[in-house]
């Protein structure tokens, strides 16, 4: 079986959102350039979107919720991360890439 390290894991989950979120941001238009386009449409000049004055026009941008919802998880895992090291230096008196690196037979199996 493939051994799994849990700060292995979740660090590996962090910096894939962390890349997921920059293109994300890199890729998504706020829609800040539009002109008017005909008698009714609005459209942005960098993406290209268009909306119609006769259904709602325009609406004010709004970042994708998926973005803070990433965001709190990146901020959650560090924090994981943390304090998963602080337990392990407390209670071992070592660091927790030192005890996995024995695989545990010196402070995790007494
Ligand atoms: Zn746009």
């Amino acid at each position: 079986m493939k051994k799994l390290d849990i700060i292995d894991v979740v660090k590996d989950l962090i910096d894939s959102t962390k890349i997921l979120l920059k293109k994300d941001f890199k890729n998504t238009c706020s829609h800040d350039e539009v002109y008017r386009g005909g008698a009714i449409w609005t459209i942005c000049s960098q993406c290209g979107k268009k909306w119609a004055d006769d259904e709602g026009g325009m609406s004010e941008y709004q970042d994708p919720e998926e973005w803070d919802d990433a965001q709190k998880a990146i901020d959650n895992g560090e924090e994981l991360l943390k304090r998963l090291e602080e337990f392990v230096k407390a209670r071992y008196g070592i660091s927790y890439r030192a005890i996995t690196k024995n695989d545990g037979k010196d402070c995790l199996n007494d």
